[in-house]
């Protein structure tokens, strides 16, 4: 990378007033926190933040999946002007359904509420940096715009739907980013550059059904389905490390004498390589077809019929440790005093990653635990290094005359 400003004390007031705002970031964080936004149902969260950044002076926009977008473009003159820009993206939603508005706890510098820290915390960042990136000293000296996107749709079944829709509509306008940042929990160490991929399935098999005496020879869904169990738990011992698959669901049968006409597992399959996800979701598809023709060899007339469902799919995909993104952020956190590690994790940043886009994950500072569950905490202390942290990358990727040259 070629920066554009060598000395970057420019940038020590506008970190310093930031530094002295901590009360007023976690207050946004809470207030955030506090709206129910599950994943398909962001809209009341996201007009908040639509808000918030309208109000701070920025042209805000939905798309047609509910993304909220705000786009900077330089004020000043780049010395070597990029049309493409810098995406930076937090996501919306909570793992959690319940519509009700969330409860707070306090406890010491804990505060406790289900999505404080995942987004709660990358949100709160993103109300800072959507501030940043309109002061003229940081505006003035941009190469390139930057395109801040909160969206829908990031956790479980929601598949990573926002930002499928925000790549899919920027290689439409053939204006795809030169990079990534995706902001997402609490944390001022990690950079995450390998996106685990994930395939998600409903495996079902069906048959005729009938009596467990009188119809002892017709083919048995459920015998099927753990005969497919017992080849993928083989396949899971098999694919380690490099990928791994599990049994995570099941179900099927209708009564305690009757041969079923129905039973269903779920599957959940991961990988860093998109070959290896791809080997074993072949492999799986080659266990239940074989599952299917066992339980059905005495009674071929009644054969089981089987489906494979797509849950969930998100595509696998890295960049390595030297890549000049990856150092970027490397050295926004040693500039922040903390020693950089390197992750790998399934965000908003598997979508670029897989289009051959760099990207990265990071955390917005302060700590936290239990993600995902009713018990979800967030630690403030020290919290303003994690945000400084990705403060400085993003000022730096937008204002860096040559990246990645
Ligand atoms: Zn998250």
């Amino acid at each position: 990378m070629t920066t554009t400003d060598s000395g970057k004390n420019w940038l020590t007031p506008l970190l310093d007033t930031w530094r002295t705002r901590r009360a007023w970031i976690l207050e946004q964080q809470i207030a955030i926190a506090r709206v129910a936004a599950p994943t398909g149902n962001e809209s009341e969260r996201a007009a908040i933040l639509q808000q918030d950044w309208f109000a701070c002076g920025h042209l805000v926009t939905r798309d047609c999946v509910g993304n909220v977008i705000a786009r900077v473009d330089p004020t000043g003159t780049p010395t070597r002007p990029d049309r493409r820009p810098l995406v930076c993206l937090a996501h919306l939603d909570t793992v959690f359904d319940d519509r009700e508005p969330l409860a707070v706890r306090q406890e010491g510098a804990r505060t406790y509420c289900p999505g404080i820290g995942d987004n709660g915390r990358g949100l709160a960042a993103m109300s800072v940096l959507a501030r940043v990136v309109l002061q003229p000293e940081v505006r003035t000296r941009l190469q390139r715009p930057i395109e801040l996107v909160l969206t829908v749709g990031e956790e479980g079944e929601g598949n990573l739907r926002g930002a499928r829709q925000w790549f899919d509509d920027a290689a439409a306008r053939d204006a795809m980013p030169v990079a990534a940042v995706a902001i997402d929990g609490p944390g001022d160490r990690t950079i995450v550059h390998h996106a685990v991929g994930s395939r998600r399935w409903r495996i079902v098999f069906t048959g005729a059904g009938g009596h467990s005496w009188a119809n002892a020879s017709t083919p048995n869904p459920v015998h099927a389905a753990g005969a497919c169990i017992a080849a993928i738990a083989r396949l899971a011992e098999a694919s380690r490390p490099s990928g791994v698959v599990a049994v995570t669901r099941m179900n099927g049968g209708e009564h305690l004498t009757g041969v079923p006409t129905h039973a269903w597992i779920d599957i959940d399959l991961r990988s860093l390589e998109p070959a290896r996800l791809q080997t074993m979701s072949d492999e799986v598809t080659r266990i239940v077809r074989r599952a299917a023709l066992d339980a059905s060899q005495h009674h071929p007339a009644l054969a089981l019929r089987y489906s494979i469902t797509t849950l969930g799919d998100r595509p696998a995909g890295m960049i390595d440790d030297r890549h000049p993104l990856v150092l970027a952020a490397w050295s926004a956190t040693r500039a922040v005093g903390r020693e950089p590690q390197s992750a790998s994790a399934s965000t908003d940043a598997n979508v670029p990653l897989a289009r051959g886009i760099p990207a990265i994950a990071i955390g917005a500072g302060g700590s936290g635990s239990a993600a995902h569950t009713a018990s979800e905490w967030y630690d403030d202390t020290d919290s303003n290094v994690g945000l400084e942290r990705a403060i400085r990358l993003i000022v730096a990727l937008g204002t860096t005359e040559r990246l990645f040259s």
